[in-house]
């Protein structure tokens, strides 16, 4: 029998530290929660031997979080302070910041420490057994609303049905990723980015690990009930095209509503009964006038990300960077990716 397995798909233990690592934070009006984020991340850096640096991704904040990561980069060796050059969301912030980074492994982290940075040695560990996506997976949320965690479980299950994607439960953009996955996810250069569902997409050998997350640390969420809605119409749009099917299923299911309708009514006639008409037509016109523009809607939701997609703009422009924490370590050898 030959062996027709590449050689990739078997996860082997790497049993060794990365040659060095990158940390990817996208921050967004986050002044109130810069120093102490700044002071947990010096104590991580600290503990480990092998070269460390955090890119700072400020995506267009209006406060202070641009001249604070910008000083914090000139202090601390290990920042790296990267300005976009107006706010582009944070998925987009976390590819920017993915291109950016040099180290052989990279965790993506949120500013506000919801995803605490003690919970990277034990990815580390996973990445060290061999696996190539370490993503933290939530047991609590603390001081997260009902509606918010109502919506994200209807979500999750909603995706997975549609989608055929089977994106982890209650994970967000926490994970720490081998340079080959984050190679492989940055050659998707989709405009429209669901970044947790991408990384599901690219498969090798993904892993969870629990954790309990905390409360924002200071601040206010960044993510109202709007964005986190447009981040779920990404979410299904780039990865499935189910809905447009709805146009054909909504038809059928007229069609044969209309055809029992049709017969009710001349049996009824036959035997005498008949109805008036105005009603009945008002109820149809309307019916039918609502599923249409809800299926054009849809329709519209596609046609547009073709047309964003075909204008081929960057996905981010960037301001401004400071600081190159990494620049004396070889750069990370490119994986291929057909
Ligand atoms: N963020 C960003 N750009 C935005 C919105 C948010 O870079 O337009 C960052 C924000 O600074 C934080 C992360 O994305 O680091 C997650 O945001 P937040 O904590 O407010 O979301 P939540 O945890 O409430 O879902
Ligand atoms: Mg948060």
């Amino acid at each position: 029998m030959s062996n027709v397995t590449p050689q990739y798909t078997i996860r082997t233990p790497r049993n060794r530290d990365p040659l060095s690592m990158s940390l990817v934070i996208p921050c967004y009006n986050e002044e109130d929660v810069l120093p102490e984020l700044r002071r947990r991340l010096q104590e991580l850096v600290s503990k480990y031997s092998f070269p460390i640096e955090v890119v700072l991704i400020d995506d267009g904040s209006k406060d202070n979080t641009w001249p604070m990561i910008h000083s914090y980069s000139k202090e601390d060796g290990f920042i790296k302070a990267v300005r976009l050059a107006r706010n582009f969301g944070h998925q987009t912030a976390i590819t920017c910041g993915l291109d950016q980074t040099r180290g052989e492994v990279v965790v993506i982290l949120d500013a506000d420490l919801q995803d605490p940075p003690e919970l990277i040695p034990e990815m580390l560990q996973e990445w060290r057994d061999g696996y190539d996506v370490v993503y933290g997976q939530r047991r609590k949320r603390a001081g997260e609303s009902t509606s918010k965690k109502f919506f994200a479980f209807a979500f999750y299950r909603i995706f997975e049905k549609i989608a055929g994607l089977k994106v982890p439960r209650d994970t967000g953009d926490f994970r720490l990723m081998d340079r080959r996955a984050v190679d492989a996810l940055q050659s998707l250069r989709e405009r429209h980015r669901f970044v947790r569902g991408m990384v599901s997409w690219i498969g090798h050998h993904q892993k969870a690990v629990q954790y309990d997350r905390p409360e924002r640390f200071a601040g206010v969420t960044k993510y109202p009930f709007r964005k986190s809605l447009f981040l779920a119409i990404d979410a299904i749009t780039s990865f499935t095209y189910a809905p447009l099917r709805l146009a054909s299923y909504l038809g059928l299911a007229t069609s044969a509503l209309a055809f029992l309708y049709i017969v009710v009514v001349v049996a009824l006639k036959l035997v005498g009964i008949s109805f008036p008409g105005y009603t009945s037509i008002m109820a149809a016109i309307l019916l039918l006038g609502g599923v249409q523009l809800t299926v054009l809607g849809i329709l519209g939701e596609y046609v547009g990300r073709i047309f964003e997609q075909g204008q081929q703009r960057p996905l981010y422009l960037v301001d401004q960077i400071q600081g190159e924490p990494l620049a004396n370590t070889a750069p990370p050898a490119k994986h291929a990716h057909g």
